[in-house]
């Protein structure tokens, strides 16, 4: 193994690489959430369809209430989703709901607080001018428009505009599918007494977890012992159903690598990258399936993700911005860095108190009650190794988009 270590941001671009975009999939307006636009949307029924009442109350002619009060007979009765039978004669009224169409031959909508609220004769105490409480159609979208651009990421108030322009499915990138694996012959899973030397697994949920997060869809598979061929047997049946394989554990210089045995000289690069935590990284295709082979510290395999999974499975859904938020920040208390490695120290961001970050726990990658109360990484260049309290230094936020 060589001794030079692989810079954060190469490693980085050989993983953003290998998981190419999703292809375009029209996907039910309610699974959208969270997805990318794959095409402009374009508006094919006005909104509102057409002029309706923005109150309850009664649909007149402006002329007719100029004068209050004033009482007009009501000859109809509309709630929403009916129409008039019939126009609006002059000197007449016609009971509307909110939402209900304005008939033909009404100009203006009294609302029924400005009136004793009758139901076969109306006494309108205060005029309206015309146009007043109507929604008028097209008056939000014309036919044509185009509502939301290619490329936008869909939130509620985007999937609700194209359910109100009655879109059933959009246009999106799918969501990568990633299988989750975790090795390590030391590791249980719940509900069972740990014997000696035994750990409950922790990275598999975590990492589905952070998957999902990410926009992606998770598969677990959980966990296999040091074995190269229970690993082997355990991807084998899923492999050529996903976008990405990503373990955790079994890639650093001992023995009993299982993540390397099994895939060094198939497709897989290992290599050490010049950052604290998560230095061992694996990255390459096998049989054809994009790989990434993550540290087993708790810690290193989380911040790992942050650095160089998340960003690669945003750019394959179609996210412009694929990098978390950032900030600048004054450290509350001093820290040292390792020279030569890019440091991502746990930290927890103030803004209130001036934009400051407090380191949390120490640089342990096995400290994970400290990231599980952190909400940023502090990053620390490779070439600084100290760094006194109240410099200002860059936080990743371990949340946001
Ligand atoms: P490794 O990278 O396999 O050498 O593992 C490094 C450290 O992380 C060891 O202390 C492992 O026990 C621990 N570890 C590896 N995988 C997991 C896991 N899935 N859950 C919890 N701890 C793990
Ligand atoms: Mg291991």
């Amino acid at each position: 193994m060589s001794n030079t270590l692989t810079r954060v941001a190469d490693h980085k671009a050989r993983v953003a690489g290998l998981v190419g975009a999703m292809p375009v999939v029209e996907s039910p307006v309610a699974d959208c959430l969270g997805l990318v636009l794959a095409e402009d949307l374009v508006a094919t029924v006005p909104l509102p369809p057409f002029d309706n009442s923005a109150m309850d109350g009664y649909a007149v002619r402006a002329a007719d209430v100029a004068s209050v009060p004033v009482e007009l007979p009501v000859v109809e009765d509309i709630p929403a989703g009916r129409t008039a039978s019939g126009p609006l004669a002059a000197g007449t009224a016609h009971r509307i709901m909110t939402g209900a169409p304005v008939p033909v031959g009404a100009d203006a909508v009294v609302q029924v607080e400005w009136t004793d609220g009758g139901t076969a004769v109306v006494r309108v105490d205060r005029p309206v001018a015309v146009g007043q409480n109507v929604r008028r159609m097209a008056d939000d979208v014309a036919v044509g428009t185009t509502v939301l651009r290619a490329g936008v990421p869909l939130g509620p108030a985007q999937l609700g505009l194209a359910a109100a322009l009655g879109f059933g499915t959009l246009p999106v990138r799918r969501r990568p599918r990633v299988l989750v694996l975790s090795t390590g012959s030391e590791l249980v899973g719940p509900g069972v007494a740990l014997e000696p030397g035994q750990i409950y697994e922790s990275n598999g949920v975590m990492l589905a977890a952070a998957v999902r997060e990410a926009g992606g869809e998770a598969e677990l598979l959980r966990f296999v012992p040091d074995d190269v061929e229970q690993f082997h047997a355990a991807i084998a049946p899923r492999l050529a159903s996903v976008d990405l394989l990503l373990t955790s554990g079994g890639v650093s210089a001992g023995a009993y690598e299982v993540v390397k045995d099994a895939f060094t000289g198939r497709g897989v690069e290992f290599t050490k990258v010049a950052m604290q935590p998560g230095g061992p990284q694996g990255a390459g295709r096998y049989q054809g399936v994009a790989v990434a082979t993550l540290p087993g510290n708790p810690v290193s395999a989380q911040v790992s993700f942050e650095v160089f999974i998340r960003p690669a499975l945003r750019a394959a859904m179609g996210f412009s911005r694929v990098e978390r938020p950032t900030a600048a920040a004054r450290l509350s208390a001093p820290i040292t860095s390792p020279a030569g490695r890019t440091q991502f120290r746990r930290g927890a961001y103030d803004p209130e108190s001036g934009r400051v970050v407090t380191p949390v726990g120490g640089p342990g990658s096995h400290l994970l009650s400290a990231l599980a109360v952190s909400d940023c990484l502090i990053e620390v260049p490779e070439d600084v190794t100290e760094l006194a309290a109240g410099t200002e230094v860059a936080v990743r936020f371990l949340h946001g988009e």
